[in-house]
């Protein structure tokens, strides 16, 4: 797969390579144009499996923020979108839909490029996301308020007015995933928006937002700014301009931002991070846990918000679950996420892959035993990029750091427990109820621990999926309010009430006295 001039060993460019997409231009997007950072300001953005430079992005300060919520005002105060007919906002998010689909290979190499992950993976987010564009489509069309039963001679109505101007800020391990879960709703109920995707993740961004101008979205609905979390995001935030922060990325800056919102009693949304236990009882199929177990927590180098990183599995079937699973990570693939045959790519940098790294040592701090993995591949090809060995430990105790905080990386910890009240009351210290999966046969006893446990998704027999139709969220601290679904196009919509007297009378209360 390498160029003829890459010298043998040494890593790929990975922009040269067969089937490696142009890149999209490198702008801010405000009110219709596209402009350099106002102080000329650039960031590289870097490949993380080899460590090549990818892009100078504009880096954004809070003046450019504030710009680009003017003009998202603007729009939505005086421009047609808030106006559009459903049926052509509806019309906009199908042709949407098309782009994605007729440049789904394109996309997903930038996807891969930017985040590391496998082209296979990428591909399916860009069928997912077009799904999800598709999904707010035939919500738009088939919107419905109330009629409220008032007394007769007055009609009152409950009706679903767009929410204003959202700040969407969003995260690297799924950067145009996440977007479109913001992009599509807020479309749909007609919002204008900025967009500030994570400095590490901006390419599949910097597209779409070219992708909607195509379509025809009018100037200021969408734009984007591009830079660091803690002046662009934190404008974003505390702008009374805006009517709804909405958030995916970790609890502390989730946390961050709800405070910052509070001070404008703006609106968040917010989608953070998971600690997500996957419950495997006794009377499970083995194979099938093994093979979603694996799957959970090794998908993208476990860098999903829903990363099933907590196997908990009764004492009896241990010791055959495990064999499982050590046997099969130890064949695990890792590579280059544009070369076939890779199963799982790098972490996301060199920051984060000490951040797993330290969780790795920490559980063994805690008791844990390293079964397999644990360290940096050796092969010197992997040399520029932050690449983990899947890991596997088992031995974990309970009540430490490691069973409560996210990992965020391709590390599995293994416990054991006794009974159905044990597996809950473990699966239950963290308070980031994000997901969890339950593995049985008995289909009425995974039901009822499933209902018992506080996650906002619970899986029986299987992992990780969901469904633009389905609403997706956490419980406790993983967040508030919901994605997807009917409840994720409420969060872009404000509730209105219209009464209407058909009789008019003067009021009674003040009216004139004997
Ligand atoms: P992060 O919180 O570090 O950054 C997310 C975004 O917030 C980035 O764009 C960043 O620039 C911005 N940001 C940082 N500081 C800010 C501030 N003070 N004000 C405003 N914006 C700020 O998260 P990350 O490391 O990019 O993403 C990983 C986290 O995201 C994990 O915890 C993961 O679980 C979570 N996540 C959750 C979901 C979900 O659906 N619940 C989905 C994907 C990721």
């Amino acid at each position: 797969m390498t160029t003829d001039s890459t010298p043998a060993g040494a890593p790929p460019d990975p922009t040269r390579l067969p089937g490696a997409p142009t890149l999209p231009e490198a702008a801010l997007h405000v009110a219709g144009t596209r402009r350099p950072a106002a102080a000329g300001a650039t960031r590289p953005v870097v490949d993380p499996a080899t460590g090549h430079l990818l892009m100078e992005a504009p880096e954004a300060d809070a003046a450019d923020a504030r710009a680009a919520v003017a003009a998202a005002r603007a729009a939505f105060d005086d421009g047609p979108w808030p106006r559009t007919s459903v049926q052509d906002r509806a019309r906009l998010l199908e042709r949407v839909a098309d782009a994605i689909e007729r440049d789904r290979d394109a996309l997903a190499w930038l996807e891969t490029l930017d985040t590391g992950k496998t082209l296979g993976e990428s591909r399916d987010d860009m069928e997912q996301i077009a799904q999800v564009f598709r999904y707010y489509a035939a919500e738009a069309r088939t919107m419905r308020g109330e009629v409220n039963p008032v007394p007769s001679g007055a009609v009152s109505l409950t009706v679903h007015q767009p929410v204003g101007v959202v700040a969407m800020i969003t995260p690297w391990n799924y950067p145009l995933l996440q977007a479109s879960w913001k992009i599509a709703p807020a479309l749909a109920a007609g919002c204008t928006f900025v967009l500030k995707p994570s400095e590490l993740t901006p390419l599949t961004t910097l597209r779409i937002v070219e992708m909607l101008e195509e379509a025809g979205l009018p100037d200021g609905v969408a734009n984007l700014v591009t830079g660091a979390g803690g002046t662009v995001g934190a404008a974003l935030t505390e702008d009374p301009r805006v009517d709804l922060v909405s958030f995916t990325g970790g609890i502390v800056t989730g946390r961050a931002i709800a405070a910052t919102a509070a001070r404008n009693v703006t609106r968040v949304a917010l989608e953070l991070g998971g600690k997500n236990p996957n419950v495997v009882l006794e009377d499970a199929d083995l194979d099938l846990a093994a093979d979603h177990a694996l799957n959970a927590v090794f998908f993208h180098a476990g860098q999903v918000c829903s990363a099933g990183s907590r196997l908990l599995v009764h004492e009896a079937a241990h010791d055959a679950l495990l064999e499982r699973l050590l046997e099969r990570t130890r064949r695990i693939r890792l590579g280059f996420g544009w070369e076939d045959g890779t199963q799982m790519g790098p972490v996301i940098s060199p920051e984060h892959l000490a951040k797993v790294e330290g969780y790795v040592a920490l559980a063994q701090e805690e008791g844990a035993t390293l079964r397999v993995g644990g360290g940096r591949p050796t092969d010197p090809r992997f040399a520029g990029g932050t690449f983990l060995e899947p890991t596997v430990l088992t031995g974990l105790p309970h009540e430490g750091r490691v069973a409560s905080e996210e990992i965020f990386g391709p590390v599995l910890t293994v416990e054991t427990f006794r009974d159905d009240d044990e597996a809950h009351a473990f699966a239950s210290s963290t308070r980031s109820g994000l997901a969890a999966g339950v593995f049985s046969r008995d289909a009425a006893r995974a039901m009822r621990l499933a209902k018992r446990l506080r996650f906002g998704t619970v899986w029986i027999n299987d992992f990780h999926p969901y469904y633009p139709e389905a609403p997706w969220g956490g419980f406790g601290e993983s967040g508030i309010g919901r994605e997807l679904g009917r409840e994720g196009l409420a969060e872009y919509q404000e509730t209105q009430h219209l009464y209407w007297n058909l009789e008019p009378a003067g009021a009674d209360w003040f009216g004139p006295q004997d």
